[in-house]
């Protein structure tokens, strides 16, 4: 310790950074140390909490995170069963939810139960594809259309090359799109069981290079174009999907609506057409659901997918029908962004929630795991959806949150 202190005098003389401590030390562990001594110092109080993990930085440094001193915690739950009929994700399942949020695994819990009393929910993905877009600049509006011309007629040598970063990565189409003398090309890969943004990119970046050698006349100015459309909200990866795009859909009997989620289709439908499709539609949202968001982050950070792509994998839309005294409802999902490989889903605790889905790590054949969990979440989402319509319909919002989430029993 004493030892240690050294290094916290030199990250407070400036004579050393933080960043450098990993490098400094030989132990990433050791460097996590030093720097939350040095944070303790400097706000007069010791970050025992903070502290407290079972995180080998030895192991993340280099691949999930720089400069760490410690972990926070969140609660992890789970809900279900859940029944689900998918093409990958078939029988009852359990969800892994992290999340702060009083009442919302209550919420997802009672939906589910709605679900599986009446036959449960059928899933399917309509596409697969995780999108890279870079922006390339060319002299005029006449040499954008022979690049584009030029792209669709090497299709197979770009493919190619691209592949030639990867064994899982498959380039499946390159999107073009024309303004002024600016070129974007969104390149789709089938991406196995990763999420495939670092795959997808390492591969573009290689196709890039080709292109502007080959084709001659284009300079790739970004590598990301903004066309892709990663980590913000966009109408196109609605159009034209991003990830899975993924639709669940179930038809909850009368008896189920009455009994479980003291509601009627009729008024259910009604608070659905007129929150999700006229509110949504009047406020100028991009999505026209209750709380996508909700229960996509609750998964994303139970299972180590990336935070930050809650953004888009939260957009889409719930759509609901009066079936005699039942109610269809249905969710679509169209840029639902996941894998059961790489990124954060090789951290401890986010691999066991993996697990307790039965898709940790790479599927046989591969991406059949990812394809599997895009599933069980959209099935998820549905339930999610279904018991904020219900609550809404029978005025139950906000006693269940005073209830579940102020601390009053
Ligand atoms: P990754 O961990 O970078 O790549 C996945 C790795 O797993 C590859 O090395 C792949 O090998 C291997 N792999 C083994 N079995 C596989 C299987 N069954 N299916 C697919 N791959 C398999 O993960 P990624 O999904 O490409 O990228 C996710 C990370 O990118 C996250 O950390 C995320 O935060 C970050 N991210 C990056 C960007 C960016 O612009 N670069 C943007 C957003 C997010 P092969 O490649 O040889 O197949």
């Amino acid at each position: 310790m004493e030892d240690l202190e050294k290094y916290v005098e030199m990250l407070e003389r400036g004579e050393l950074s933080i960043s450098k401590l990993d490098k400094v030390l030989g132990n990433a562990n050791l460097a996590a140390l030093v720097r939350r001594l040095f944070i303790e110092k400097k706000i007069g109080k010791t970050l025992s909490a903070i502290a407290s993990t079972i995180l080998d930085f030895e192991e993340l440094v280099g691949r999930n995170i720089e400069n760490p001193i410690g972990a926070v915690q969140i609660p992890l739950a789970i809900a279900g069963p859940l029944l689900i009929e998918g093409d990958y994700a078939k029988g009852e399942f359990y969800v892994p939810l992290a999340t702060h949020e009083g009442a919302l695994v209550a919420s997802i819990n009672r939906g589910m139960k709605a679900v599986t009393l009446s036959g449960g929910a059928k899933v399917k993905v309509i596409k697969d594809g995780m999108a890279r877009a870079p922006v390339f600049k060319v002299p005029d509006v006449r040499t954008a259309y022979e690049l584009v011309e030029w792209v669709k007629e090497h299709f197979d040598e770009i493919k190619r090359v691209a592949e030639s970063t990867t064994r899982h990565g498959k380039l499946k189409e390159i999107q073009p799109f024309i303004m002024g003398n600016n070129v974007w090309l969104r390149f789709v890969y089938f991406t196995g069981d990763a999420m495939g943004m670092n795959m997808a990119t390492i591969a573009t970046d290689k196709a890039c290079e080709y292109i502007e050698k080959e084709f001659g006349k284009a300079q790739c100015v970004a590598l990301s174009g903004n066309m892709c459309v990663d980590k913000k909200p966009a109408h196109l990866n609605v159009l034209l999907g991003r990830g899975k795009y993924v639709v669940a859909e179930a038809i909850i009997k009368k008896e189920v609506l009455e009994r479980v989620l003291k509601a009627d289709a009729k008024t259910i439908n009604e608070v659905n057409e007129r929150k999700n499709w006229a509110g949504s539609g009047f406020a100028g949202s991009w999505s026209f659901n209750a709380h996508f968001a909700n229960i996509i982050a609750a998964i994303f950070l139970a299972t180590g997918q990336d935070a930050a792509q809650i953004v888009e994998s939260s957009m889409g839309f719930t759509w609901t029908e009066v079936r005699g005294e039942d109610l269809y409802i249905s969710v679509t999902l169209p840029s639902l962004e996941v894998g059961t490989v790489g990124g954060g889903t090789r951290l401890p605790t986010q691999r066991e929630a993996l697990e307790i889905l039965g898709v940790a790590g790479g599927g046989d054949p591969p991406g059949t795991n990812a394809l599997k969990f895009a599933e069980i979440v959209a099935a998820t989402v549905l339930a999610g959806d279904l018991n904020l319509l219900a609550a809404l319909a029978a005025k139950q919002l906000a006693k269940a949150h005073e209830r579940l989430g102020r601390g009053k029993k």
